[in-house]
């Protein structure tokens, strides 16, 4: 029996209007619905930039948390944040007296939103505040700090969550569910591709916060969309990097990175990234019945489906939809999703799907890509 284009179409339009996929792919994504809850889960944000104004407003729209505290090296924008979410002031704290949120009751977890090579230092504080701690992808900067993270929450019995967006986004969990059901048949290879040019007074061009170039960055993406897609834990990987040498922004990182890796079952996946050029992140996956493609797949919102494949015998026309559109609130949906996730697992203590261990092994995995590119990675 073949599927209709129409209903195809309801299928992916009824994922999209939901917004989630927790019946789809309940072992990637549950619970992303919020069960609702007597109590609300307070978090304070630390680093108060780009991705913290996007985690604010998820957790804003999540039923079952609230924003309680904020930790900021600049008073005046903690406090614009605070009016807004109605945070008091008295619970506005700087990196110095961070530590007082221990006597914070109204704060169980952090979300911790600072430049890369602070993750691990203000994860392992949190922890030893006895915070559960949200930490934003990459992980850490080197292997050991990952694993400490993971070691110190443990320690203080706490749930360590890494920011990987993407498995709480509609478009991304479509794409994996119609590869689960075989629609395009046995994974033959990958292509991905995810950068973008990197104005020149970014932390991320710098060693010291950034600690590595694009892969740490956004190619991150694309190596973690690999395993996700397969659903398989990488074999071997071989790399090569390329800056160009009279481009100042690049005296500390690399420029453009492109690596291959190969899967245990012999699916190839070939992936490059950058900060030198502008690249839309895609991935399009080739099976032996047909292929998908994922446009703007790690954006925040607009992300486009499209397949061509042959389902029981019978070919299937191309088509595009366009899956994550904003909701009503004009927030990508992906973060309230990914707060829900988050404080469901608190709520009812359960080990988040993308725990420290998560983080940890694209960590491992970049280190071997930087290895074989030739770029020492700790
Ligand atoms: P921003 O530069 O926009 O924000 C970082 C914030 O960290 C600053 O606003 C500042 O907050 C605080 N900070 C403390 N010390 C420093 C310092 N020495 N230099 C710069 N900032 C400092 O960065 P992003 O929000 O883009 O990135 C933050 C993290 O989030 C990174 O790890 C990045 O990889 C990740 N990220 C994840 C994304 C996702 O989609 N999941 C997208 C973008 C980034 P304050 O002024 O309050 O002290």
């Amino acid at each position: 029996m073949s599927i209709s284009r129409r209903e195809f179409n309801r299928n992916i339009t009824r994922l999209g209007a939901l917004g989630l996929a927790a019946e789809l792919l309940p072992s990637l994504t549950s619970p992303l619905l919020a069960q609702p809850s007597s109590r609300k889960i307070g978090y304070a944000v630390i680093g108060l930039g780009r991705i913290a104004d996007l985690h604010m407003q998820g957790i804003h729209l999540s039923p079952n948390a609230k924003i309680t505290a904020l930790v900021s090296g600049h008073r005046d924008k903690a406090e614009k944040y605070a009016a807004q979410y109605g945070v008091p002031t008295s619970s506005i704290y700087s990196y110095e007296n961070m530590d007082a949120l221990r006597n914070n009751p109204a704060v169980d977890a952090v979300y911790i939103c600072l430049p890369n090579s602070m993750h691990a230092e203000y994860t392992i504080r949190a922890a030893k505040l006895g915070k559960h701690v949200f930490c934003e992808k990459p992980m850490a900067t080197t292997v050991a700090d990952a694993q400490a993270m993971i070691d110190a929450c443990k320690a203080a019995n706490v749930k360590l969550m890494i920011g990987y967006r993407c498995h709480y986004e509609s478009t991304n969990l479509a794409a994996i569910k119609l590869i689960r059901e075989g629609a395009i048949g046995q994974i033959q290879s990958i292509q991905s591709a995810f950068g973008f040019s990197c104005g020149a007074d970014e932390w991320r061009l710098t060693k010291a916060l950034g600690g590595h170039g694009p892969l740490f960055d956004v190619g991150i993406y694309c190596l973690n969309a690999t395993r996700y897609l397969t659903g398989e834990e990488p074999a071997s990987f071989s790399a090569y990097a390329y800056s160009n040498p009279n481009d100042p922004r690049f005296r500390d990182v690399e420029e453009n990175l492109v690596w291959i890796t190969k899967f245990p079952s012999g699916v190839v996946a070939s992936c490059s990234t950058s900060y030198g050029s502008n690249m839309d992140g895609y991935y399009r996956v080739y099976g032996s019945k047909g292929w998908l493609q994922v446009d703007t797949a790690f954006s925040y919102e607009g992300l486009s489906l499209k397949a061509f494949y042959n389902r029981d015998g019978v070919t299937e026309s191309e088509r595009t939809v366009v899956l994550n559109q904003p909701n009503t609130e004009k927030i990508p949906q992906q973060f309230v999703n990914e707060a829900n996730h988050f404080t469901q697992c608190i709520l009812e203590n359960k080990t988040p799907t993308a725990p420290g261990e998560e983080g940890l092994k694209d960590m491992t995995y970049m280190r071997e890509i930087y290895r074989s590119a030739g770029i020492t990675m700790a």
